[in-house]
């Protein structure tokens, strides 16, 4: 899935005081857990969600950091999906992370993710390139190896110059190495946020690249399911979907969300709460979950 550097669409002094998607070293981030909340404090983000991939193992030490600062931290998750064949990503907020529904649903998708790993690596060895998955793991240190630590082993060992190549010659959909993450339907992984008392969240809806018709079928589906929001403003989408994004959720009854999709510094993605604020009229997800922020957008 390309991840363009669309963020430079929002200007660096636009800043939101809530930002609910962000990752750390639990998935492909490169912050650790107390990093990345002390840049989150930083920046002056007050509400913040933790949204590892496929994961909440950061979520606690998360909540204990957040403390320290005097952030609000929301629990977070963002599951990989697939809904007619289009791998979808949800982020799940506000759940109890001790949930057995939600954590055997994300231990499943944990292993079939090793399993993905190998055939990935299997795939670069068929293209020379030896060694991947010993290297993928070792930059990952965690259970969780995406496709995003072995962009970074093709890096380091001097395959590719950059990541943005390694996802073009081999990583991304379509080349040489690429295998999709499709094993939990979109429902299921709603209905599990769902049972962990949680709301659903469709991720990054612009990055999907869908006809407006399938789109709005898929806001429909998800809906049906139990999904309540979408992210608006998304730091890992073009700036430029808000306003066709915020007519879909006032005409579907959805709520909005904002989210930076964060994984590091000097990674070409945005900067934690660079975000424009939700158009108007939109109900915002975290007046949903009952979280007051007296200003989310401060004016400048
Ligand atoms: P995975 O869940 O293993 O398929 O990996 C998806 C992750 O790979 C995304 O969340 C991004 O962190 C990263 N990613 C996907 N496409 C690109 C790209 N073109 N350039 C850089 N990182 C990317
Ligand atoms: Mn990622
Ligand atoms: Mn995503
Ligand atoms: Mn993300």
């Amino acid at each position: 899935m390309p991840m363009p550097s669309v963020h430079s669409a929002v200007p660096s002094s636009s800043r939101s005081r809530v930002d609910l998607h962000m990752h750390s070293t639990f998935s492909d981030g490169s912050l650790s857990v107390p990093e990345l909340v002390a840049r989150v404090a930083d920046t002056g983000v007050e509400v913040m969600a933790l949204t590892d991939h496929d994961n909440t193992a950061g979520v606690e030490m998360a909540a204990r950091e957040a403390k320290r600062h005097g952030l609000r931290l929301i629990s977070g998750v963002e599951i990989s999906s697939v809904w007619e064949e289009q791998g979808i990503h949800i982020v799940g907020l506000a759940m109890d992370i001790a949930h057995p529904a939600l954590q055997g649903g994300l231990e499943r998708i944990v292993r079939l993710r090793d399993e993905r790993a190998l055939e990935i690596a299997r795939r670069l060895h068929g293209q020379g390139l030896a060694g991947a998955r010993e290297g993928a793991r070792a930059i990952a240190g965690s259970p969780l190896v995406g496709r995003a630590h072995f962009a970074q082993w093709l890096v380091q060992a001097g395959h590719c110059q950059d990541t943005q190549e390694a996802f073009q010659r081999y990583l991304g959909r379509g080349k040489p190495a690429y295998v999709p993450s499709d094993w939990i339907p979109m429902v299921e992984a709603v209905g599990w946020i769902r049972s962990a008392g949680g709301e659903a969240v469709l991720a990054h809806p612009g990055r999907y690249k869908l006809s407006g018709a399938r789109l709005t079928r898929l806001l429909e589906d998800f809906r049906a399911a139990g999904g309540v929001g979408l992210e608006i403003c998304s730091g890992s989408q073009a700036a430029a979907d808000r306003e066709h994004l915020g007519r879909l959720a006032l005409r579907l009854g959805m709520a909005g969300s904002v989210g930076s999709d964060f994984h590091g510094p000097h990674l070409g993605h945005a900067e934690i709460g660079q975000l424009l604020p939700l158009p108007d009229g939109v109900e915002a997800i975290w007046d949903r979950l009952g979280v007051t922020v007296a200003t989310p957008f401060p004016s400048h």
